[in-house]
């Protein structure tokens, strides 16, 4: 198994930018586990499949090959990367990912990506569940102004219609899904590093998160 680095922390905490960035210097390999999450939601609410259907719940999550790479997020061979950040999946992702057959069917894809080198991986419960024994945890949060504040910027650029009230209630309303359900739900790890970020920049983060990793390597 490779070197583990694990962020977890809220939606909009910074986490996905910052993890990015922290392989990218570090060397190491990203896997966005949100984005799988994403991907499920976004194709069972595309195939009219509520998360409360189960039969048909389950026939669709059993057929699905989810596949991830540096090219893209795969559902059964298609590349659905540029369909999973729409504020439809936002405001649905939660209810398919507190489900624990759509976590049992992702963890031991996740687990696996340790076996191919140095890892840096963000999520809910990176630290706490999927890699309990990681080198090196961070909680990353901020303040929910702060992090609606960034969510709604990314909208705009994105050229998608925001409004920036909405955007807060939808993110404390998937905080609070996120935080209160019964499988794996967000929660800070006990043993790890705790950053907020809301007055710092993506730079200052990975700075600082840089400077803590490569003391845990030794180098
Ligand atoms: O990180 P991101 O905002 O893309 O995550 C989308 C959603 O996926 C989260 O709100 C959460 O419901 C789910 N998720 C999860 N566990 C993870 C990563 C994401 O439940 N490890």
């Amino acid at each position: 198994m490779g070197f583990v680095v694990t962020l977890d922390g809220p939606a909009g905490s910074g986490k996905s930018s910052v993890a990015k960035r922290l392989a990218e210097r570090l060397d190491f390999n990203y896997l966005d586990t949100g984005a799988l999450y994403r991907a499920i939601a976004c194709c069972m609410d595309r195939n009219g499949i509520a998360p409360d259907e189960n039969a048909r719940f389950m026939e669709y999550l059993g057929s699905m090959r989810v596949r991830i790479d540096g090219n893209g997020v795969f559902v059964n061979g298609e590349d659905v990367a540029a369909l999973i950040r729409s504020p439809r999946v936002d405001s649905v992702v939660s209810a398919y990912s507190a489900l624990k057959p759509v976590r049992g069917a992702l963890l031991g894809l996740q687990r696996d990506q340790a076996n191919h080198g140095n890892l840096v991986t963000d999520g809910r419960d990176m630290g706490t569940v999927v890699f309990p024994e990681a080198n090196v945890k961070f909680f990353l949060t901020a303040t929910p102004e702060a992090r609606a504040e960034r969510r709604y910027k990314e909208l705009l650029k994105k050229g998608e219609p925001a409004l920036y009230d909405e955007v807060l209630a939808q993110m404390r309303e998937r905080d609070r899904i996120d935080a209160g359900r019964e499988f794996a739900p967000l929660k800070e790890p006990i043993d790890s590093i705790h950053v907020d970020t809301s007055d710092m920049t993506v730079d200052e983060v990975v700075d600082r998160l840089t400077d803590i990793v490569k003391e845990g390597l030794g180098v």
